[in-house]
């Protein structure tokens, strides 16, 4: 790093004489120095990006002689290793100008979530333009994760669907309006979401995912397979099982009424998809017997999701694709996540450490 500098987003704010905040107020990238006689306060303010490390480290030891030039680096290799530093000076970008002053916003978002030193700001937003993503199902989840990736620029993005635009859909499948009644989803959605990001090669399928065969050869061609369908019933295992076979990160989106879920896995990386129900299943057989209500009327029940519902589920499961490709943010994997719409929290999922021991999914591979 040639010329180190606080990401302005992370600027430190002093409280009193000893105590200094940097990172802003975002937990998961604030931390608190404490800073006795204001050595780290004059460091912080050096780091402006107009000096080198070791005219740092001279004006520091200049201002603290008991303090070694050792010390100030150390302590600026701390704050890189935090996050908290990037280089004033960075190598110019591979991007294009265009594509600069597109995905601007984007790079000041990732700088600001990313704790990892990076030789430039842009080098997330090259990793997603390097990145090729699979899509399954563009209905109300999948209309969110295409356009935001799409407007975020990934490389590639490739949509499977087979079904035609209902009515019903309108209420929540934002790349439809009225006049696509009756037309597949892949012929309106993929002219469409070219004409958001000409960058970006946007390609469809209308395509039967019928077993993990197919769901095998979509995970075996991409970076990265994000799950936005539940249908057939067994489709998540299938995914789970195609992307366990050939190492392929995934993410899938769903919702239970206003609980919203996304869930994402990197194969080998720890438990699959299919442990936590395979142990759920396990835990519930020794548990009295449970009788469901079923009542007449399930059959005429509609499946409940709006625009914000489903919205949720695709903003989530972009993001977490986004993360899976540049790392930024860092999130968890091999987890689930829930959200509950009606009090707007997270909801705690039970999550598993380490893969279980019988799970019929990846057993076998350990
Ligand atoms: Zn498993």
């Amino acid at each position: 790093m040639r010329r180190p500098r606080i990401k302005y987003p992370h600027r430190p704010v002093r409280y009193g004489p000893s105590l200094i905040r940097i990172g802003g107020l975002v937990p998961g990238i604030r931390r608190d120095l404490i800073d006795p006689d204001g050595w780290a306060w004059e460091l912080l303010n050096l780091l402006d990006g107009s000096r080198t490390t070791d005219e740092v480290a001279e004006e520091l030891t200049r201002l603290f002689p008991h303090r070694s030039q050792r010390l100030v680096r150390a302590a600026i290799e701390d704050l890189m290793i935090a996050g908290h530093v990037e280089d004033a000076d960075e190598p110019a970008s591979r991007l294009a100008p265009a594509a600069r002053r597109r995905y601007g916003r984007s790079r000041a978002l990732s700088q600001w979530m990313d704790l990892t030193p990076r030789r430039t700001g842009w080098e997330t937003q090259v990793l997603l333009g390097g990145a090729k993503v699979a899509l399954v199902g563009i209905g109300g989840a999948g209309c969110v994760v295409a356009l935001n990736l799409v407007l975020s620029g990934v490389g590639r993005l490739h949509c499977v669907d087979r079904d035609v635009i209902e009515r019903s859909n309108l209420n929540r499948q934002i790349l439809y309006a009225d006049a696509d009644v009756g037309t597949l989803k892949i012929d309106v959605a993929v002219p469409r979401l070219r004409t958001y990001n000409s960058s970006v090669e946007v390609t469809g399928e209308c395509r039967d995912v019928d077993g993990p065969e197919a769901l095998r050869d979509l995970a075996a061609g991409f970076d990265v397979v994000v799950l936005a369908a539940d249908r057939p019933r067994d489709i998540r295992s299938w995914t789970n099982r195609a992307c366990l076979d050939t190492g392929t990160p995934w993410v899938h989106a769903g919702y239970h009424g206003p609980l919203v879920t996304v869930g994402l896995y990197r194969p080998s990386a720890g438990p699959c998809s299919d442990c936590l129900p395979a142990a759920r299943q396990a835990r519930q057989e020794e548990l009295p017997e449970r009788t469901e209500w079923i009542p007449g009327i399930a059959s005429a029940y509609e499946q409940a999701a709006n625009a914000t519902s489903a919205g949720f589920a695709g903003n989530f499961a972009a993001h977490a694709a986004i993360s899976l490709i540049t790392g930024v943010p860092a999130l968890q994997t091999n987890r689930e996540f829930a959200f509950n719409l009606v009090d707007l929290t997270s909801v705690p999922v039970i999550a598993l450490d380490t893969p279980y021991p019988r799970c019929p999914s990846c057993r076998s591979r350990r």
